[in-house]
C-alpha cells in the first residue's frame, strides 16, 4: 500500500519544496553580487553576463616568468604562481573581491575556488602539491567576519583538486591593520614577525599558499621567508584569485 502512495508523497513533496523555494526567492530575491540582477536558478552568485566581463589572466605554464613569479624575483623563492583575474579599482573584480571580504558570503569563496581549481587544471595537469595553505587571519577577523576568505578559496580549489588543505601549518599570531592604505615599506614591517609556524614536522615536498589577493606581495613574502628557513627544501606555489594591475 505505502509503496504505491510513495511516489504521489513525492510529488506533493517536491511540489511544496519548489513553492515554498518560490517564496522564498520572493521575499529574498536571488541577485547577482555585482550588478544586482536577479539570478536564474542555473546561475550562481554572479550572472552570466557579469561573468563574461571579468578580466582573465592568462598565464603561460611553460614560462616562469609571468608578471606573477617576477614580482618575488630577488624576494623569496617560489616554484610556480598562479592568478585566476586581473584587480583594478571600479572593475566587477573589485566588487568580487570585496564581496569575497566583507560580504559575509562563504558559499561565495568555495565557487571561486572551484574556479581557480578548474582553471589551473586545465593548464597544469602534472605538477603534483601535497597541500593548500590558506594564508591565516587572526581568530578575532575570522570570528567577526565568519570566515577566513583564504581558506574557503583552498577548500574550493581542493575539491577540485582532490589535495588536502592544511590551516594549522602556519598561524598568524597577530592581529595587524588593514593592510590597503600602507605604503609598500610600512605593509613590510607590518607583516614581519606575526606568522608562526606549526611545531608538527609535516612531510610535504610542494605546498601551495592561497590567497584573495595579492598587491605588494609583502605578506606571501614574509609567509614564504618564515617558511624557506625552517624547511629550505620545501617547495612553495602561490595561487591567488587576484592580482593588483
Ligand atoms: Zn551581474
Amino acid at each position: 500500500m505505502f509503496i504505491f502512495l510513495k511516489p504521489l508523497f513525492h510529488n506533493i513533496f517536491g511540489y511544496f519544496k519548489s513553492f515554498f523555494q518560490e517564496i522564498v526567492n520572493l521575499i529574498f530575491p536571488n541577485l547577482c553580487l555585482i550588478c544586482d540582477r536577479e539570478l536564474l536558478t542555473v546561475e550562481q552568485h554572479i550572472c552570466s553576463f557579469c561573468t563574461m566581463e571579468i578580466h582573465m589572466i592568462y598565464f603561460d605554464p611553460s614560462t616562469r616568468e609571468n608578471p606573477l613569479d617576477k614580482l618575488f624575483w630577488g624576494r623569496v623563492n617560489v616554484h610556480s604562481t598562479f592568478a585566476l583575474f586581473n584587480f583594478e579599482k571600479g572593475t566587477h573584480e573589485q566588487k568580487i573581491l570585496h564581496q569575497l571580504k566583507y560580504g559575509f558570503k562563504a558559499q561565495f569563496g568555495i565557487q571561486l575556488g572551484k574556479w581557480m581549481g578548474t582553471d589551473w587544471l586545465q593548464k597544469n595537469q602534472h605538477l603534483k602539491i601535497d597541500a593548500f595553505i590558506p594564508v591565516p587571519i587572526h581568530p578575532r577577523k575570522k570570528f567577526n567576519r565568519g570566515y577566513n576568505q583564504s581558506e574557503q578559496l583552498a577548500n574550493g580549489i581542493a575539491s577540485i583538486l582532490k589535495v588536502p588543505v592544511d590551516c594549522n601549518f602556519i598561524r598568524k599570531s597577530k592581529n595587524t591593520n588593514s593592510q590597503t592604505k600602507k605604503s609598500i615599506f610600512h605593509r613590510r614591517l607590518n607583516v614581519e614577525n606575526v606568522f608562526k609556524l606549526s611545531n608538527n614536522w609535516r612531510q610535504y615536498k610542494h605546498i601551495v599558499i592561497v590567497d584573495d589577493v595579492v598587491t605588494t606581495g609583502a605578506t606571501l613574502e614574509a609567509m614564504i621567508s618564515i617558511i624557506n628557513k625552517r624547511y629550505p627544501a620545501l617547495e612553495i606555489s602561490i595561487f591567488v584569485l587576484a592580482m593588483a594591475k
